[in-house]
């Protein structure tokens, strides 16, 4: 059973194997090489990939996007607070997880993020299940390098309720190197910068090439910089206009700015090939018509500073690295963004004219790098993987608040991982009792300007003066960037360990659990939609094939015309009978399909080539 890669993107998503020395990018059943990370629920069935990306316009309450935004985000976050405002689906607080209701089926459901993420996975592993012929179970999925801990574990999280053994993760950018540079192993030592700007996030990576050993020099990004914002401020700049023009405010529509934002988005790629691109939206709000055009010089204006911010984030990359631009061998473009001709030609120009590295598809390089690490890691002999080594770094740094609001950093940003750190700590009064650690992440040296963890407290400590306990705190990162930490009084050889505890937007083992059962049930659920339908379909075919044919008069010499009508009235009948009868089982179809079968065999029997027919039909099945 080979293991897959998936690229779980905030837009689209995109699986790899590699099978018989090379990596195959899977097709899925539409024969597209990306899926989008989309997943509605209709009032009949549960929708992923472009069918569901399909329904956005009509069904937005229901047709959930971008969820990847919201993995591992506490309700308060942010982030969450103004995605929420551009969805046209809800976001609730439970207990500071966002949640997000649907009416699936006529029945309201309340999803967890990473529930949704597990719907695109399924999905991504029956593509590659369809493609290979057998069940698969072991992925690496892959995630922006900027992730923190918990956005990690969320991720892990999703597969598991997806029913895959995520055997490991890798940094995205980490994976388009490893694409760019699989068969170039051999080749003298290469920097490479990786520039991944994406739908929702953007990532710049420094990586050494020596042999078979990829090490990461530098990472550096935004996890809220992307395709997505360059929408958003063309849509900003058409509701001005439109109010400047009608005087009335689009913005408070959410349908109507969901439609805006669609046909934005298509101008934006539009804008990519030609200089000038229209946006015409028929009853936009209040019934007025909304036609407008947008150039490429006033798309860039617009963007302007998010596309010299992606330029100043490399900089700082390399900065990072202590490289110079001239130490860096190839760029590589990875993520659909990079199309746009402005961030190429400030890129090259950064460059100094440099060419940038065309032969990796944007869009693939990901998944293909992911393909590639689940080979090494599953140590597959039939996959023929040339083996090699990835070496990544921290993309933040990591400690611990001391003297109440300080950081005390135990991790440095862009330290190599897996890595292992243990600091010493005291208490800060006398016959302190117990003492809070707070795990804190982010580069300030106020902890109220980074992100917390999570928190564990030691207690029992035995009476002593301020400064005499000490407390061993390890932070310890796996090769998943996944952090573990431990503090331990020596004194009394007090241990605790630290589970990122739920209310920091994490679930607990018992809700995972639950999910993956809930998945399992969806799944039975789907299977039995996928059978009901078929059964249906094919009754449906059935019946028209004898109506058309009995109705056709050269075929009804031998019969009267009573028996002729009584025969289309009997398919009229069961037709009536489909159309109230969508949702029945899958038996009734077939039962009634039999009814059909006893009733017209009389009749058919008298004609030539009837009872053909019938066997013709029977063998359709
Ligand atoms: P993600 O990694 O976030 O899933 P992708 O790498 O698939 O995202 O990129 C999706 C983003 O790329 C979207 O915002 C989309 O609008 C944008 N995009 C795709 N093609 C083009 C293009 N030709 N020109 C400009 N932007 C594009
Ligand atoms: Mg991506």
């Amino acid at each position: 059973m080979p293991a897959i890669g998936i690229d779980l993107g905030t837009t689209n998503s995109c699986v790899a194997v590699f099978r018989k020395g090379q990596v195959e990018i899977i097709p899925n059943e539409q024969g597209d090489r990306l899926t989008p990370s989309c997943v509605s629920f209709t009032s009949e069935e549960r929708l992923i990939g472009d069918a569901a990306k399909q329904e956005a316009p009509i069904n937005f309450e229901n047709t959930l996007i971008q969820i990847k935004r919201l993995i591992g985000r506490t309700y308060d976050d942010p982030v969450v607070q103004e995605d929420m405002k551009l969805w046209g689906f809800v976001i609730l607080n439970d207990g500071n997880k966002p949640k997000i209701p649907v009416v699936q089926c006529y029945e309201r459901k309340v999803y967890y993020p990473e529930q949704i993420s597990a719907m695109v996975l399924e999905e991504m592993k029956k593509t590659a299940e369809n493609y290979l012929g057998e069940e698969i179970t072991d992925a690496v999925i892959t995630v922006p390098a900027y992730f923190n801990d918990a956005q990690r574990r969320a991720t892990k999280d999703a597969g598991k309720i997806a029913g895959l053994n995520v055997i490991g993760m890798i940094n995205e950018p980490t994976a388009a190197a490893v694409a760019y540079g699989l068969d170039r192993m051999n080749e003298s030592e290469r920097n490479v910068l990786i520039f991944d700007l994406g739908g929702g996030t953007f990532d710049v990576t420094v990586v050494k090439i020596q042999e078979s050993i990829f090490e990461v020099q530098a990472t550096g990004g935004d996890t809220h910089l992307g395709g997505e914002d360059f929408d958003n401020r063309m849509v900003d700049h058409f509701v001005e206009e439109f109010k400047r023009q009608h005087d009335v405010d689009v913005s408070v529509d959410r349908r109507a700015l969901n439609r805006l934002r669609v046909q934005c988005e298509a101008a934006k790629r539009k804008l990519s090939v030609s200089t000038q691109a229209k946006v015409q939206i028929d009853s936009l709000h209040e019934g007025i018509d909304f036609r407008s055009s947008m150039s490429r010089a006033r798309f860039e204006t617009l963007n302007q500073d998010l596309f010299t911010k992606t330029i100043e984030t490399v900089a700082q990359a390399l900065e990072d690295a202590k490289m110079s631009k001239d130490e860096i061998e190839d760029i590589v473009l990875v993520g659909g963004s990079t199309r746009i001709p402005k961030i190429r030609e400030l890129l090259e120009n950064f460059f100094r004219g440099k060419d940038l590295c065309r032969t990796i598809n944007p869009d693939e390089a990901v998944a293909y790098g992911a393909a590639a690490h689940a080979a090494n890691l599953s140590n597959d002999e039939s996959s023929l993987i040339k083996e090699f080594q990835l070496h990544d770094v921290a993309p933040l740094s990591l400690g611990v608040e001391v003297g109440g609001c300080d950081m005390s950093v135990i991790v440095r940003r862009n330290t190599n991982i897996p890595f292992k750190n243990t600091k010493n700590y005291t208490t800060s009064v006398d016959n302190q009792s117990s003492v809070l650690f707070k795990v804190f992440e982010g580069e300030r040296a106020a902890t109220k300007n980074n992100t917390l963890l999570d928190s564990f407290e030691i207690d029992g400590i035995l009476p002593a003066p301020r400064g005499i306990p000490h407390f061993d705190v390890c932070f310890d990162i796996d090769a998943n960037g996944i952090l573990n930490v431990s503090g331990r009084d020596r004194a009394t050889e007090k241990c605790q360990q630290i589970i990122i505890s739920s209310d920091r937007g994490r679930l607990s083992k018992e809700e995972i659990s639950r999910m993956v059962a809930e998945a399992e049930r969806y799944r039975s659920e789907d299977a039995l939609w996928k059978e009901q339908s078929e059964a249906r379909n094919m009754l449906e075919n059935y019946t028209y094939a004898i109506k058309h044919y009995i109705e056709n008069p050269e075929n009804c010499g031998d019969i009267t015309v009573k028996e002729q009508s009584k025969v289309v009235d009997k398919c009229n009948e069961i037709l009536g009978w489909i159309d109230n009868n969508k949702n029945t089982l899958k038996k009734s179809f077939e039962s009634k399909k039999e009814e059909l079968k006893s009733f017209c065999l009389p009749v058919l029997s008298k004609i030539s080539g009837g009872t053909d027919l019938l066997e013709s039909l029977e063998k359709k099945d």
